[in-house]
């Protein structure tokens, strides 16, 4: 990957103490079941996770998360369902496409699913209409418990921020720093990833808050004041 050398990449583990000393454990994720984080997983995308519950909770109280039974639901009815999560209509669309898949490929079973190897899992996953990347390793790392790191948009933005990566990093390039520089840790990535988050959503906003941060000393000279 191309990189700008103004700010080398400092050793990522120490980056991620820094974090969890300032954060603490973050808890993630909030699912109750494997396939629970699943549809989390879609339901999230573009969407706030506080609006992600409220769709999670209608969907309990249907009795539905499961995979035959959610797809049983008429796909205007689990719309209205998770209507709070946003884009709901597209969303409900994406999780029949993941219903579709899992029964067809694997009689709707989780456990077969789960049994595929890291990187035939991925693809299966992409293959599924709807996910993407991020949504996938979301599934590999918080739903399967692979050892696949999440980029996400604060990823991006911190890293770029630290001029630690140039700003035509791809995806893949991006997760792929994080896999060669730390030692493969399902829990390691799991908290790493919820504290980049938090990060995002309290520091390294559209307006940083870089005074107040506690990766402030790993700014560019030249970012600092
Ligand atoms: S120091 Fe500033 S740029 Fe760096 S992560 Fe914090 S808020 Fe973002």
């Amino acid at each position: 990957m191309k990189r700008n050398q103004q700010n080398p990449l400092p050793p990522l583990d120490k980056v991620y103490d820094e974090l969890f000393a300032a954060f603490g454990p973050q808890h993630w994720w909030p699912g109750r079941t494997r396939f629970e984080v699943m549809v989390g997983a879609i339901l999230t995308q573009n969407t706030a996770w506080t609006n992600v519950e409220l769709a999670i909770r209608r969907l309990r109280r249907e009795h539905v998360l499961q995979p035959r039974k959610l797809h049983a639901v008429d796909t205007a009815t689990l719309a209205e369902w998770i209507r709070p999560s946003g884009y709901f209509r597209l969303k409900a669309e994406r999780l029949k496409s993941l219903t579709t898949a899992l029964i067809r490929d694997f009689d709707g079973q989780l456990s077969r699913c789960f049994r595929l190897s890291d990187q035939a899992l991925r693809a299966w996953l992409l293959d599924v209409k709807g996910i993407g990347p991020e949504t996938a390793d979301s599934i590999m790392l918080y739903a399967a418990g692979r050892t696949q790191f999440v980029v996400d948009a604060y990823t991006r933005r911190v890293l770029e921020r630290h001029d630690w990566i140039s700003s035509g990093a791809t995806y893949d390039e991006i997760a792929s720093l994080f896999m060669e520089n730390l030692p493969r840790d399902v829990s390691l990535f799991n908290e790493y990833h919820a504290l980049i988050v938090h990060l995002g959503k309290h520091f390294c906003r559209p307006c940083p808050r870089c005074e107040s941060c506690p990766l402030r000393h790993r700014l560019p000279i030249r970012c600092r004041t």
